[in-house]
């Protein structure tokens, strides 16, 4: 490719809108450019990396037994009543009607279209297991899309579908998925943490995501370095190392205190004196199951921790949890935001963290503005019925597996594994027949990979002050060759044939063959990020030419008639090395 002709418009300046360095890269590369609010065109470049991470996947889902097939991105809304998801997807389903008045929706996501497929055409065991799988655009109305193409509205993904007649056949296929991931991000040059994660609106018996490690990410990750324990923050659980503390104590007598103001567990704390894990956090929630069936749910942790909504919902298994509002609170408790707690509340359904049932004279709202109850025990001054672990783990917990020091690290979710059991199957009524001669529902698997986040969290873990710096499995050229000075015939004639050798022996290369400065080729170079660069200028009179590492910045100087030998094997090695 010709740089003349290439269109890639890059840019100088970083981009007001973006916040993430793989979002201003992106832009300022040539790679993308904003549609609209979480759309995206992909620009040639972006695009040739596009196809690279696909290709990736391709080989691996094809090594599993995987077919590629496409299915739509239009869906009828018949098939989301019946999974009984048109209602719980809630706002992120992109909706419309055609011309005659049927809904339909935009694809985030094929569960019911595949299993119909399934459903309608296969019809024996001796046809499983089937690993189908497409790359393919959703559509998701992100509340906050943001980050350019890390959380769009309209992306690719690549999802695969296992159907399996048992569990355990089921349970090979999430293995064999689990494998494919780990080989696609690994050959991508990317360093990642498999973790265990909230199943969330698609269900199922066990999930885990593939999250790179960026302090850019979106996700809080706990994890332990002694045994291999890593989850969501939203999901982990954890040991509590001094849960026990106050259990010792003999219990004294409940006493209202004035507190003015103080209406956080840090000021109530700081006035009373007490540290704040004696104290407990009380918050309400309005749980909705349904169009007509919701209720207010108190939820109690220690002071020194936070509410885990994600534990809560599960627990509660409603659709959405929401904070109350006010009216809602002072109608339950008679009190005041800041200063409610567990004691006397009216009609509302208490669920309790175990860290507050281990508390003993304990400090908690008194359901009166001002005023904190001391001395406070559960059990003895308000009920425990529905003890719950809905915590939000922190760094210094400890590991739940070997009772190691949790750490936390923030991670972007590039693929996503799920076992999900019965669900779809039952609700789509997808049967086959066993060897047995009955009719069973297939064991089902879903599997995820965003492809363009998986290209953003690739610059977000491959960068320099100058630019991108591509792995080179996945760059969108191997090389660029610059003629230094555009006048000079010579340096020219030479890059011209350097290039000329490369393409001929099938490595991608460009030439960057415009009437620009030296400086301006190599800022553009290094900011798109080639993996190599082949310099043509001063040198030539030695009959050499400059061979520089984008990540490195190490320099050699090759006689002519070697460098293009050198750079072969260069790219051999570095894609043999992520692919082994
Ligand atoms: P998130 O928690 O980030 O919203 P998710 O759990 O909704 O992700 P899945 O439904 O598991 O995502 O989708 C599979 C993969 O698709 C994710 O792992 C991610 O790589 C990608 N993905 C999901 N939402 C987006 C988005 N809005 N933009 C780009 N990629 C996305
Ligand atoms: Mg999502």
């Amino acid at each position: 490719m010709r740089m003349s002709s290439l269109f890639a418009p890059t840019l100088r300046e970083d981009p007001a809108e973006a916040e993430t360095i793989s979002h201003k890269l992106m832009i300022r590369a040539g790679m993308i450019r904003k549609v609209a609010a979480g759309i995206y065109n992909f620009l040639p470049l972006g695009y040739r990396v596009i196809r690279k991470i696909e290709q990736i996947i391709r080989e691996e889902m094809d090594a599993k037994g995987g077919q590629e097939l496409f299915m739509p991105a239009l869906q009828p809304a018949e098939l989301w009543k019946q999974s009984g998801r048109w209602d719980v997807y809630g706002p992120e389903l992109m909706r419309l009607i055609d011309r005659n008045g049927r809904p339909f929706c935009l694809g985030p996501t094929h569960e019911e279209v595949v299993t119909t497929l399934v459903k309608e055409n296969v019809r024996s065991y001796r046809e499983l297991p089937l690993l189908l799988y497409q790359i393919q655009t959703k559509f998701r109305d992100e509340i906050r899309p943001r980050f350019g193409v890390m959380r769009a509205r309209e992306f690719l993904m690549k999802d695969l579908y296992s159907f399996d007649k048992d569990e355990e056949g089921m349970n090979k296929s999430y293995e064999a998925m689990y494998d494919a991931y780990c080989r696609v991000f690994k050959r991508c040059g990317l360093a990642f943490k498999v973790v265990e994660a909230d199943p969330g609106a698609i269900g199922g018996t066990g999930s885990q995501e593939f999250m790179v490690l960026a302090k850019t990410g979106e996700e809080e990750i706990v994890y332990c370095d002694d045994c291999n324990y890593a989850a969501n923050t939203n999901q982990a659980s954890s040991i509590v190392p001094d849960m026990d503390f106050s259990m010792g104590e003999e219990e004294r007598e409940l006493k209202k205190v004035y507190t003015p103001g103080a209406k956080t567990i840090e000021e109530v704390a700081n006035f009373l004196g007490v540290e704040k894990k004696r104290t407990v956090k009380t918050l309400f929630y309005e749980a909705i199951y349904s169009q007509d069936s919701w209720e207010i749910v108190a939820a109690l942790v220690r002071g020194d921790y936070d509410i885990n909504e994600t534990k809560l919902k599960n627990y509660l298994g409603c659709l959405y949890l929401n904070l109350a509002k006010e009216e809602e609170i002072a109608k339950v408790s008679g009190g005041k935001v800041g200063f409610v707690g567990p004691i006397g509340l009216k009609g509302v359904r208490v669920i309790i963290d175990p860290t507050v049932q281990r508390l003993k004279n304990a400090v908690v709202g008194a359901g009166e503005e001002d005023y904190h109850f001391i001395n406070a025990n559960p059990g003895r001054d308000f009920e425990l019925k529905e003890i719950v672990d809905i915590r939000l783990v922190r760094a210094g917990d400890r590991c739940v597996r070997c009772g190691s020091e949790l750490k936390t690290t923030r991670g972007i979710e590039v693929g996503h594994i799920f076992k999900l059991g019965l669900k779809y199957s039952k609700a789509m009524d997808a049967k086959f027949v066993d060897r047995d001669g009955k009719e069973k529902y297939y064991y089902m698997g879903c599997y995820g990979i965003g492809v363009g986040r998986t290209m953003a969290a690739a610059i977000e873990q491959n960068h320099d002050e100058d630019g991108i710096i591509w792995p080179m499995s996945i760059a969108p050229y191997h090389v660029v060759v610059i003629p230094v000075e555009y006048s000079n015939g010579e340096h020219m004639r030479v890059a011209t044939q350097i290039y000329e050798s490369l393409r001929e022996r099938g490595v991608e290369v460009v030439i960057d063959d415009r009437d620009e400065s030296p400086g301006v080729k190599f800022k553009d170079a290094d900011l798109i990020g080639f993996p190599l660069r082949i310099t043509v200028g001063d040198a030539l009179k030695e009959g050499k030419v400059e061979l520089r590492w984008r990540k490195t910045k190490e320099v050699r100087f090759y006689p002519l008639g070697e460098v293009v030998e050198a750079v072969i094997k260069e790219i051999e090695e570095e894609l043999k090395a992520l692919s082994s």
